[in-house]
């Protein structure tokens, strides 16, 4: 089996791949329109839970008025941090709505599934600030690993396990019950494969971050490793 604990739906088609062959997950939503989207494409009772929040690279552009009502409908929050590699956004802007994000998802009670690129030493007080269940996603950074570890995150790994070491070391150092996997969507596994990468091809390169994990960490049947932490983490959600 396949868990997808965070992934990105821009049409219909992955969705109802995963809804036929019962593949659970959690689908982000950036923006109202795209959480009226996936509300419609989305089945009552789905195994499939939304997320919502303001991604860091939209973080000038989004307004928080406008995505409150949506986030007030998901029960996670997410996904919400920092980046100063793939985004030019000025910090302070960044950090003032992480910040504002952060403290609404732990008024609230909704977990929170967190975008860090560069800023992974930044984000650290503000997570101690804010105590929340908290999941890392796709984490590849050489550093601050064990800061993470020791607030009991999440982490899910991404497609890129078999050939970027960070993503190993992560396999490698976090403890199995808080461990994810993710495709984190369709364009992401062509941006990491470096080539198109179908809806068929889904569920091989899924198997494969499987396989890898359970070489580096010589576990048998980490499908149910990753089924049981990501019930874990979405119960948070429904407590
Ligand atoms: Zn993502």
């Amino acid at each position: 089996m396949i868990y997808d604990a965070h992934f990105h739906a821009e049409d219909a088609s992955l969705l109802q791949y995963m809804q036929a062959n019962n593949i659970k997950g959690i689908v982000n939503a950036a923006s109202p329109q795209e959480f009226q989207r996936l509300s419609t494409w989305l089945k009552p009772n789905d195994t499939i839970k939304i997320s919502a929040g303001i991604h860091p690279w939209y973080a000038q552009r989004s307004s928080w008025e406008q995505m409150l009502p949506i986030m007030e409908q998901a029960s996670i929050i997410g996904e919400i941090g920092l980046d100063n590699v793939w985004c030019d956004v000025d910090f302070s802007i960044q950090a003032e709505l992480f910040e504002r994000s952060l403290a609404y998802a732990a008024q609230n009670y909704k977990p929170v599934i967190l975008h860090l690129k560069g800023l992974e030493k930044e984000a650290l007080p503000l997570l101690k600030k804010y105590k929340n269940h908290y999941f890392v996603h796709w984490y590849s950074c050489d550093s601050y690993l064990e800061e993470y570890i020791a607030l009991d995150c999440y982490f899910s790994i991404g497609p890129s396990v078999y050939k970027d070491q960070a993503v190993q070391q992560v396999v490698k150092q976090v403890p199995l019950q808080r461990l994810l996997s993710e495709s984190d969507g369709l364009s992401a596994l062509s941006w990491c494969e470096q080539r198109p990468i179908s809806l068929q091809q889904y569920s091989s390169i899924m198997q494969r971050t499987v396989s890898c994990m359970e070489a580096i960490t010589g576990q048998l049947h980490m499908e149910v490793c990753l089924n049981q932490n990501l019930q874990r983490f979405i119960a948070f959600s429904e407590s």
